[in-house]
């Protein structure tokens, strides 16, 4: 279990090594002040979590999450300051997972980076379908395999999109609540944080309807939930 931490804050830097050697002590630690060296750290230490500051001294954040982005799936959540909410906005449409605001405490952290490994896996309630296909159309998904593909195209979904299409999937023609969604794909303590599903939701939309002549397959019910069919 490898955690890298990109960020230049000697404080938060501390903070964060002693939550893991406190609370998860099974975690490696590695970390750099830098977002070019970051990359480079993605790249050779294949981690299984990426923690990326977005003010670092040498890249923008959103730029070291693009370049990250451009070959690499890990599960990655932004650090961000307290009032900047666009900033998580645009990180979620860039591709990340989850965002930690600074200051944090240590449950929540902790929680947060657990939940995004999580989704990772395949979703518990998947067990009874694992292995199996879905395909309609154009469109497969393997359950097995957590590979979603159009066509001959291979989709690049992050373990959030994955886990919402998974769920939405699984239920086909069923309208699933935007609090239900939240919970069950994104982890119980992003249950009232709608500004995230929509986020994710349409980056899923983009991703699975990107292709020309592909209609939409998740339909938005009237503000209260969201409906998989499939084409
Ligand atoms: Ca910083």
């Amino acid at each position: 279990m490898k955690v890298l931490l990109i960020e230049d804050n000697p404080e938060i830097l501390e903070a964060v090594a002693m939550i893991l050697e406190l609370r998860w002590p099974e975690a490696g630690l590695i970390t750099t002040f830098f977002g070019g060296r970051g990359v480079e750290l993605v790249r050779k230490e294949a981690p299984d979590i990426v923690i990326l500051d977005l003010g670092l001294p040498d890249l923008d954040g959103f730029q070291v999450l693009r370049q990250i982005r451009s070959f690499s799936d890990v599960p990655l959540i932004i650090f961000t300051a307290k009032e900047a909410e666009v900033d998580v906005i645009k990180g979620l449409e860039l591709g990340a997972d989850d965002y930690i605001v600074k200051p944090f405490a240590t449950g929540e952290f902790l929680a947060r980076v657990k939940a995004v490994l999580r989704r990772r896996k395949i979703p518990e309630s998947g067990a009874g379908i694992a292995g199996k296909l879905y395909i309609r159309g154009e469109l497969r998904v393997d359950f097995t395999s957590m590979e979603v593909s159009i066509g001959n195209e291979v989709l690049k979904l992050s373990p959030s999109e994955y886990s919402l299409l998974y769920q939405l999937v699984t239920n086909e023609g069923m309208v699933l609540s935007n609090e239900a969604l939240l919970e069950k794909a994104l982890g119980p303590e992003h249950k009232a944080d709608i500004e995230y599903l929509r986020t994710c939701i349409k980056r899923l939309k983009n991703e699975l309807e990107k292709k020309p002549g592909i209609t939409t397959l998740i339909f938005d019910v009237e503000g209260t939930g969201y409906k998989f069919l499939g084409a």
